[in-house]
């Protein structure tokens, strides 16, 4: 019995050892994996993206994208530099890159700042605060390590007390988890085959997303807007995270309107 004991303490200690936390929400997250170990796969798989879509260079639409995705990581730079932690995020290759198909109404940023956005969700941006939307709730799925915390939680799940054992036994590099649990994790790029994320994760992303925006000098109150639109768009091969069933319409534009205050400070800010 005592043994059993100490041993669920080990377990527990471990659990909280392997825990970081996010940046602006605070929230703990159980982080197994590092972004050494996803970027190199993530960054792949971008190019084998880019290989299969048509990529638009030269037009209006393109160039937005490339200067709003810009513009927000600049702020989120400069938010990480005032924080002290200007190494946060040295291991990003920052790429924005616009896909031509309009059938697909989505937009994703994988690990390590890779994002795509296809032309079927540009009616609904509409003009470039609605991307700055979209921009700043993917981007905020990456800054946050959501792919890293599914990988981790999935493979905690799969493994159960097979972790625990490796954990305790492991050396520093952490548990070795096979390529196809990060791919399937990680996975933003499979066009269409994407994972929803969890309505958490959603909801932390439009929080985060909604003050990316702000510092990056965009107005927040567009985002309202946005969902707004999104909302009201029925056609077209929308994923979960852009329906406005996930999570619910009214409730994500009741939290949006409840960080608009820290928001526009954000953005006053950046006036
Ligand atoms: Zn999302």
């Amino acid at each position: 019995m005592r043994k059993a004991l100490s041993f669920s303490f080990i377990v527990v200690a471990l659990i909280l050892i392997q825990c970081k936390s996010v940046p602006l929400s605070g929230r703990s997250q159980l982080s197994l994996i590092g972004n050494d170990k996803i970027f190199p796969m993530s960054f792949d798989q971008y190019e084998q993206v880019k290989k299969e879509s048509k990529i638009i260079n030269g037009t209006d639409e393109a160039r937005m994208i490339k200067r709003v995705g810009t513009r927000i990581q600049r702020a989120v730079e400069q938010y990480f530099r005032e924080e002290g932690k200007p190494n946060y995020l040295s291991d990003y290759k920052w790429e924005y890159n616009l896909v031509d198909n309009d059938s697909t109404v989505n937009a994703w940023c994988m690990p390590g700042g890779k994002v795509a956005f296809y032309t079927g969700i540009m009616p609904i941006c509409k003009d470039e605060l609605g991307v700055a939307v979209v921009m700043g709730h993917e981007i905020a799925h990456a800054i946050a390590n959501h792919g890293a915390e599914r990988i981790s939680t999935q493979y905690a799940a799969q493994a159960g007390l097979a972790t625990v054992s490796i954990l305790l036994t492991g050396g520093g590099s952490g548990p070795s988890i096979p390529a196809e649990v990060i791919m399937q994790g990680a996975g933003a790029a499979t066009s269409l085959g994407i994972l929803a994320f969890s309505r958490k994760h959603e909801s932390e992303s439009d929080k985060l997303g909604l003050y990316f925006m702000a510092m990056a000098g965009y107005n927040p109150q567009e985002a309202p807007k946005f969902w707004e639109r999104m909302a009201a768009n029925s056609g077209g091969e929308a994923p979960p995270e852009f329906t406005s069933t996930h999570p619910s319409h009214d409730t994500r534009i009741s939290d949006l309107k409840a960080n608009m205050p820290k928001a526009m400070e954000y953005y006053r800010k950046s006036q």
